[in-house]
C-alpha cells in the first residue's frame, strides 16, 4: 500500500516543521517546502524519515508564481498525486502602527500569507481527489485585528479566514474539505523574526490558560482535521489559542 502524500509550505521550521513530524508519524510520504533555511528542512526531513516517511525536499518562494510552479512539478514528478496540503509558510513584520509602515512591508505581507497561499491552495484544487483536504494556516490575528502591532498581518490573515470558506464550498462536491486552524501563541521564531524573541512569552498572562502553546499543538489540530475523524468538517476555523 503506498503511503498518503502531503505537501507542507514553510516545512523548514516551527509550525511547518512540527507538522512534517506528525504527518510522518501518521503514515504520510512529504513534499517539504521551505524558503531560505536549507538546515531547517534537512533537520525536519531527517526526523520525518525517522518515522518512515519518504521525503522529498523542494526550495520556493510561495509568493513567485514560477516557484509554485515548480513546486507542484516537483510534486507531479515525485509523487505523481497528493491527498493533503498543510498551507503553512507565512512572515510577520516589526510591530508598527499603520501610519508608519512602508508600501514595500505592506505589499510583501500580502505576497507571502495570502497571494502565496492562495497560490498553493489552487495547484492543490487541480490535483486533490475525493477525501483530499487542504488546511490553511491562519491566526488568531484575523478576529483580533492586532492593532498596534501588526494589522497588515492581521488582515492577510482574515483573508485567509474568507478564502477558506470560499474555496471550501467551491471543492465540497468533489469530496475534498478545506479548513483553517488559527493558532494564538505559539513558541516558534516568527516572534525573533518579527523583532521580539520574547512575544509569545510575555503575552502569556492575556492567555486564558496563562500559557503559550507548542508547534506541535497546532500540528496535533492540523493532522486531527485531515483525518477521517474530521470528516463531517469543512469551512471551518478552528481555534487553537488556549481560549484567547
Ligand atoms: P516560523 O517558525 O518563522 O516558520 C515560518 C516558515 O515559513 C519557515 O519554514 C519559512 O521558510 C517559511 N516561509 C516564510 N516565507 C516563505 C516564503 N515566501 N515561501 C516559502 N516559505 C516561506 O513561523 P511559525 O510560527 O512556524 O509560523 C507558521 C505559520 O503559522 C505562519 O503562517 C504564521 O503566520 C502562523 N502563525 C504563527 C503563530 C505563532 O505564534 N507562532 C501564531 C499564529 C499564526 P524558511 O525559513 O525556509 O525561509
Amino acid at each position: 500500500m503506498s503511503r498518503p502524500v502531503v505537501l507542507v509550505t514553510g516545512g523548514s521550521a516551527g509550525i511547518g516543521a512540527a507538522c512534517v513530524e506528525l504527518a510522518a508519524q501518521k503514515g504520510y510520504d512529504i513534499l517539504l517546502n521551505y524558503n531560505s533555511d536549507l538546515n531547517g528542512a534537512n533537520a525536519a526531513r531527517v526526523s520525518a524519515e525517522a518515522h518512515g516517511a519518504h521525503v522529498i525536499l523542494v526550495q520556493g518562494d510561495v509568493s513567485k508564481p514560477q516557484d509554485v510552479d515548480r513546486i507542484y512539478d516537483t510534486l507531479d514528478a515525485e509523487f505523481g498525486a497528493m491527498h493533503a496540503l498543510i498551507n503553512n509558510a507565512g512572515i510577520v513584520g516589526q510591530k508598527a502602527k499603520l501610519v508608519d509602515m512602508d508600501y514595500a512591508r505592506i505589499a510583501r505581507m500580502f505576497e507571502v500569507n495570502l497571494l502565496g497561499a492562495v497560490m498553493m491552495a489552487q495547484g492543490a484544487a487541480q490535483r486533490l481527489r475525493s477525501g483530499g483536504s487542504i488546511i490553511n494556516i491562519s491566526s488568531a490575528a484575523a478576529r483580533l485585528g492586532s492593532g498596534n502591532q501588526y494589522v497588515d498581518y492581521a488582515a492577510s490573515k482574515g483573508a485567509i479566514d474568507t478564502f477558506t470558506k470560499g474555496l471550501s464550498d467551491e471543492l465540497a462536491p468533489q469530496g475534498v474539505r478545506v479548513m483553517a486552524v488559527r493558532p494564538g501563541l505559539i513558541e516558534t521564531d516568527i516572534h525573533a523574526k518579527g523583532g521580539e524573541p520574547d512575544r509569545a512569552e510575555r503575552l502569556a498572562h492575556m492567555v486564558p490558560m496563562q500559557r503559550t502553546g507548542s508547534a506541535m499543538e497546532i500540528a496535533r489540530s492540523v493532522l486531527w482535521l485531515m483525518s477521517q475523524d474530521a470528516s463531517y468538517i469543512t469551512g471551518s476555523a478552528l481555534d487553537v489559542t488556549g481560549g484567547r
